[in-house]
């Protein structure tokens, strides 16, 4: 029997990047999956019927817009009514915008403080009830190192993640009596879509080829010089959604190649 039979887990964002390799490794552990994000319909329907074909399990695809209270319930109750509940709940879904603060647009704060931040708070909020009833849940949040230290330029995106981690903390006291567990983790740098678009600015900006933005600037931050994989941050899904994980709550856990402790 694998780890999460039986069990469902909700993954936003998990159209592309971390979200996706995280649904892929939950499925594979045995979990019936919902996916969301945006992304081209046939190419999501495909990443559906794989997981489904490769994994035996049931996954069901809903394009809510995670700024958006009312879908965000739409979507937490088609996966309670259709999949039979929220046990595992990780909160991805995130974007970025980098500019110094000054000329930071307005309506970028609220779209990343609303996708990065509130998503977290409406999808626990729906998902609760059902994981206290069944006296099981585990909630996992993708944070970010940013969760745990500031870098210039992102105002937004450090305030929401510092935020996360603030959430992650006050559910996890919340709930700790009810077999329900909440943690954050906190990756450095992984080579996904989002990154690859803050990696293609920074070479027009300084005028300088991807490969030098990548070790000069990116991987500066990063005493290993290597990108954080999806893998390591699935299998750490993964460990959190075990018994042997139990008693970790409110945890905001770095995978990052040492960044944060410098
Ligand atoms: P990505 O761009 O590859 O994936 C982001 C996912 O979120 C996609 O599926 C996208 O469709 C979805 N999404 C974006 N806006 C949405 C919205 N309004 N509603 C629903 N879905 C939406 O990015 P990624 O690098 O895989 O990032 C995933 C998470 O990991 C984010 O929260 C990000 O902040 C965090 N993170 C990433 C890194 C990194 O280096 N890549 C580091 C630390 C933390």
């Amino acid at each position: 029997m694998k780890i999460l039979s039986g069990k469902t887990a909700l993954v936003t964002g998990s159209t592309s990047g971390i979200g996706l390799g995280i649904a892929q490794e939950l499925a594979a552990q045995g979990a019936h999956v919902m996916l969301n994000g945006f992304g081209k319909p046939d190419e999501i329907e495909t990443l559906r019927t794989d997981i489904e074909k490769a994994h035996g399990v049931r996954a069901l695809y809903n394009p809510a817009d995670m700024s958006k209270p009312d879908q965000i319930a739409a979507m937490v109750d088609e996966c309670t009514k259709t999949l039979g509940g929220v046990d595992v709940l990780v909160n991805n879904a995130g974007i970025q915008f980098v500019s110094p603060i000054e000329d930071f647009p307005p309506e970028k704060w609220d779209a990343i403080v609303a996708i990065n931040l509130s998503s977290a708070f409406h999808t626990i909020r729906a998902a609760l009830p059902g994981m206290k009833a069944k006296k099981w849940g585990r909630i996992i949040n993708i944070a970010s190192a940013h969760g745990l230290v500031a870098s210039p330029f992102k105002s937004a995106y450090v305030a929401a993640k510092h935020g996360l981690v603030g959430l992650t903390k006050t559910v996890a006291l919340e709930v700790a009596t009810d077999g329900v567990t909440c943690n954050a983790i906190c990756p450095g740098y992984v080579n996904t879509p989002l990154v690859q678009g803050q990696i293609k600015d920074q070479a027009k900006t300084h005028n300088i080829p991807e490969d030098r933005v990548i070790s000069e600037i990116i991987l500066k931050a990063q005493p290993t010089r290597q990108f954080v994989e999806v893998t390591d941050l699935a299998a750490l899904t993964t460990f959190l959604c075990t018994d042997a994980a139990r008693n970790i709550t409110g945890a905001a856990l770095p995978v990052d190649g040492g960044w944060t402790v410098q």
